[in-house]
């Protein structure tokens, strides 16, 4: 919070026209937002923890363990093969005093955003990756599972398969306004990617954040994305705010997206301008490649005030709180 001692200082070293933090004191908490429609439910899981003045490091796990059950394309157990056609998962979950953790490449574990929290609870470390993570889960008496592709997934697979073309490009949602660059994946216009990224604000005012997510279809077997970075799938600091990704992960890594996000936050712009400074900074860097991907960004700040920005057209997010319970389309800058 700033202090009037602080402002002044600030107004004397001529930074007083710089985007400073409004002093509304209003809160909006309880509140849970997650990237895309596939969201909606996934809040529903979490408001039954928050509207019972649960945690929410509690609420986004149950959260994204919904999703995770779901035999969703782009999650769990249910979610893409890599290139190979084995289902690779990965998850963070972060919480109100920066502890994190979370897991890469993990396999045959349904729920890899609970071994994520186990890493960050019972271990100094944040990340375990392959195979070291799928030990530490099974050690840790997650069941061994095997992956069940869904009927999405499964369709996707074999339609690629008959290719095989390396070109691991995030689709986008609304072809139509793709512009040039803009190569579709799916021929038949399914996603390719459909990340869950969550953040909660509890009654008690605390931030908490989730990512899972099985990443991106058909990548080269071993690679992860954004989605279990901390700074780049997800960041939470509970002064400020907390923001999550999803799209293509390589581009969020580049930029440490959510801690970027997080970082114009605490300079005083609303989520939504610090979602879309974020995607500014993808685009600047390569506007020719940045127009033939996808990359969205979800923020939330210590207010309950929430935004979200995308490259493209296409990117959705869904917002539970007292007032309201529904899906959002974002701005986009393409
Ligand atoms: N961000 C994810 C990744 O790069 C993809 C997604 O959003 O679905 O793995």
């Amino acid at each position: 919070m700033m202090n009037r001692k602080k402002f002044l200082q600030l107004g004397s070293m001529g930074l007083a026209s710089i985007n400073l933090p409004s002093f509304s004191t209003t809160i909006q908490k309880p509140i849970v937002i997650s990237t895309w429609d596939s969201g909606m439910p996934v809040n529903a899981e979490a408001w039954k923890i928050l509207s019972a003045n649960g945690k929410s490091i509690d609420a986004v796990e149950a959260g994204a363990m919904y999703i995770e059950d779901s035999l969703n394309c782009c999650v769990g157990l249910g979610g893409h093969p890599d290139r190979d056609g084995i289902v690779t998962l990965d998850a963070c979950i972060m919480d109100e005093k920066a502890n994190c953790g979370a897991v890469g490449g993990l396999e045959q574990i349904k729920h890899p955003i609970s071994v994520a929290r186990k890493i960050m609870e019972t271990t100094p470390h944040v990340m375990l990756v392959g195979q070291g993570a799928q030990q530490f889960a099974l050690e840790n008496g997650f069941p061994k599972e095997p992956a069940k592709l869904s009927e999405d997934a499964t369709n996707a697979y074999k339609k690629w398969i008959e290719k095989s073309k390396y070109q691991p490009e995030i689709n986008i949602e609304n072809k139509k306004n793709n512009g040039p660059f803009a190569p579709p994946f799916f021929e038949d216009g399914s996603p390719n990617h459909d990340t869950m990224g969550l953040v909660a604000m509890d009654t008690n005012g605390d931030l908490s954040g989730a990512v899972t997510t099985s990443g991106m279809a058909f990548k080269i077997h071993g690679r992860v994305g954004d989605s279990p970075i901390i700074g780049a799938g997800l960041f939470v600091d509970n002064e400020i705010g907390a923001a999550t990704s999803s799209g293509v992960g390589e581009e969020v890594i580049r930029i440490c997206g959510t801690h970027t996000v997080v970082e114009y936050m605490r300079h005083g712009y609303s989520p939504e301008k610090a979602c879309k400074k974020a995607v500014e900074r993808i685009v600047n860097r390569d506007p020719k490649k940045a127009a033939t991907l996808q990359v969205g960004f979800l923020a939330m700040n210590k207010k309950g005030e929430y935004g979200a920005y995308a490259i493209q057209k296409g990117f959705v997010f869904s917002v539970k709180s007292n007032n309201e319970n529904k899906i959002h389309t974002s701005k986009y800058l393409i």
